[in-house]
């Protein structure tokens, strides 16, 4: 059986709301008003709390990226390479990360430590380590990935937005200068290189080879 069909009336508009000139001008006399409101304010110093703080405030809109919201502490930020106590890198170039990487986007270049250092024919080192950040998305999988936390997402900054597509695409250099949120470039855990009693692994001095 069909249903009743509803007319529904359609809404009068007078010639002053057809035209919209009237709520052209009335609006532009709002953002005026604001307009000149803010900058009486910025050039009094007069400046309300709601503008200064407005997340305190409880307002969600904030002027970025004068304003930041807070990062949460887990926040997957540009890369950086943790340092060692002796400043070399903690990376031992063992391609964990770029096997993970699911953009491709990590090119290592493994080396050798040179003849009488500890770690030569144990562990390697990145000769050449690269990102490619702008093909980077950020999924942290390398980080999870690396078993010597040796590459972090803690830094809590974005890329920066270059102009050139070159300068998005980060070395070692830069990767090992980079410093966390809390300005360091180390790591939180302790490494014991080989030959340190605390080593908790196998190495020459106390493996047995
Ligand atoms: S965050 Fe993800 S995409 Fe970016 S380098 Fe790491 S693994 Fe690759
Ligand atoms: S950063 Fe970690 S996972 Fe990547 S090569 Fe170095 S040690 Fe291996």
């Amino acid at each position: 059986m069909p249903g009743k069909t509803k007319v529904l009336k359609k809404p009068s508009r007078t010639i002053s709301d057809q035209s919209y000139v009237v709520e052209v001008m009335k609006g532009l006399g709002v953002t005026l008003k604001h307009f000149f409101q803010g900058t009486a304010q910025m050039v009094s110093g007069n400046v309300p709390d709601a503008v200064k703080n407005p997340l305190a405030e409880g307002i969600a809109t904030i002027s970025y990226p004068e304003q930041k919201r807070p990062y949460a502490e887990r926040w997957r930020g540009v890369h950086r390479l943790t340092h060692r106590d002796d400043g070399s890198p903690r990376c031992v170039a063992c391609l964990c990360c770029s096997t993970a990487c699911p953009a491709q986007c990590i090119y290592i270049k493994p080396g050798e430590y040179p003849e009488g250092d500890a770690r030569r024919g144990y562990e390697r080192y990145p000769v050449e380590f690269v990102i490619d950040e702008l093909r980077c998305i950020f999924c942290g999988f390398c980080v999870e990935a690396c078993p010597c936390d040796a590459i972090r997402m803690d830094t809590g900054v974005h890329v920066t937005a270059f102009e050139v597509k070159s300068d998005f695409v980060y070395d070692k250099d830069k990767l090992m200068s980079i410093v966390s949120q809390h300005g360091t470039q180390n790591s939180e855990n302790t490494r014991h290189e080989p030959g340190d009693a605390g080593h908790p692994g196998i190495d020459r001095l106390h493996g047995g080879h």
